[in-house]
């Protein structure tokens, strides 16, 4: 993802797509055994997260796993990944949000999910599923929001899929007077499957695991996370090429050269959210930072306190994220047929449902703090490296049935 918090010096060119990074030649990489003790100790500089020294035991019997893995358990292990144990926003934590640096946006979010249920026929019962919710603050100023629209509120039904339990603790105090029925799931399987349904979900996909492959001499090879001669972990490629993966290239990435890299994560989330559309009805906003089109180059990226570091050091105390491949989504849903609308700028999807006016208003109201207002408004719809404008775009996904949904022109 990630906006790094106020404060933070910025570095753009690890936040854009970097065509054709340079990796070494494909190498065999068996597992190194883990260091015998007392050898970590006499690197000054060295020290282990407990999660590094289990990555390690895994790499020790089973060999090299895939940077796919390697991200899943960074993020998502249950004990000591980067999500389970630690609330990382606002901005003195490792990087900032849409939502949480301006009510502005999950207000739009809110109308935005209203217009739509409104444009499916406004059913009795609708529930609003939201993916990661981070510290709740989205879902309690959208529901705060629709207070304008009594109907969709009494209809409404909150689903939240949120793995960390200290942001499930977050969000229950964000959300413990918001007057409507929440759950909280661990996965979208475990949303019934029944009533119509509007998902959300802000900087939420590049949270998911991403695979990386390199083209070399005898093919595409999966980059994996091994043991390295220095005894440090260290990417490198598996020994085998994946078979026929050019078939599952994208058509306009062409022959790719020698050394670049290509990144693709699994479509089973996106295809279950659309087939839950078609099934049901309903329309799914999916905001996050990445590319329009499928593109070559390495884009995965570690954030720790407010500064980028090494993907590799510190797995589970940094935050990990790559580029969102909003093509690659579009396609999976268009495949379980879903409509698909934009991708569009952030800029363009908050300006269009009235972002402008929204400030303005808020402005009047906070006499001396207006300038706060206007500064989250130029951070929310700027481009530029501290501007999320162009940089995050918004897709949505819809039931074929419904009609036009505001922000996509
Ligand atoms: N939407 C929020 C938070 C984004 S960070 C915001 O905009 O502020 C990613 C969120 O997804 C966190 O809440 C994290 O705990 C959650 N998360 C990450 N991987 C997940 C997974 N596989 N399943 C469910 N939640 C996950």
């Amino acid at each position: 993802m990630r906006s790094i918090g106020y404060g933070a010096s910025s570095d753009a060119s690890r936040v854009g797509v970097k065509l054709i990074h340079p990796t070494p030649a494909a190498r065999n990489m068996l597992a190194a055994d883990p260091p015998p003790p007392g050898e970590g100790e006499e690197r000054s500089d060295f020290r282990m997260t407990p999660l590094e020294a289990e990555i390690r035991r895994i790499i020790a019997v089973d060999g090299p796993i895939p940077v796919a893995q390697f991200m899943a358990l960074a993020l998502g292990h249950p004990v000591h990944g980067y999500y389970a144990a630690r609330d990382p926003f606002g901005a003195r934590g490792d990087f900032i949000t849409a939502p949480e640096i301006s009510q502005m946006f999950g207000e739009l979010i809110g109308l935005w999910a209203a217009a739509a249920w409104n444009e499916m026929g406004c059913p009795g019962r609708i529930r609003l599923v939201e993916l990661g919710p981070g510290r709740g603050t989205l879902i309690a100023d959208a529901l705060r929001a629709v207070k304008v629209a009594p109907d969709f509120r009494e209809a409404l039904a909150v689903d939240l899929v949120e793995t960390s339990p200290v942001l499930r603790q977050r969000q229950q105090t964000a959300l413990a007077h918001c007057g409507v029925p929440v759950s909280w799931h661990a996965s979208l399987a475990d949303v019934p499957e029944k009533d119509p349904l509007i998902v959300i979900a802000n900087e939420f996909f590049d949270a998911l695991p991403v695979h990386q492959v390199v083209r070399a001499e005898s093919g595409w090879h999966e980059r994996m996370v091994g043991i390295g001669d220095d005894e440090k972990l260290v990417l490198a490629l598996h020994p085998d090429p994946i078979l026929n993966f050019p078939a599952m290239l994208p058509a306009n990435l062409g022959t790719a050269p020698l050394g670049a890299i290509f990144e693709w994560r699994s479509d089973a989330l996106v295809t279950d959210i659309a087939g839950r559309l078609v099934e049901h009805g309903g329309a799914a906003l999916i905001v996050d930072y990445g590319h329009a089109g499928s593109a070559l180059g390495e884009t995965l990226q570690a954030v720790g306190s407010h500064s980028f570091a090494d993907v590799l050091e510190r797995p589970g105390e940094v935050d990990l994220s790559a580029h969102v491949d909003f093509a690659a989504l579009g396609n999976a849903a268009m495949r379980a047929g879903a409509r698909v609308l934009g991708p569009v700028t952030q800029r363009q999807f908050l300006r269009e449902l009235g972002i402008e006016t929204r400030a303005a208003m808020l402005e009047t109201a906070a006499g001396a703090r207006a300038a706060e207002i206007d500064a989250a408004l130029a951070r929310l719809t700027e481009a530029g490296p501290r501007g999320m404008g162009e940089l995050f775009k918004v897709l949505a996904l819809a039931d074929p049935k419904l009609g036009a949904l505001p922000g996509f022109g």
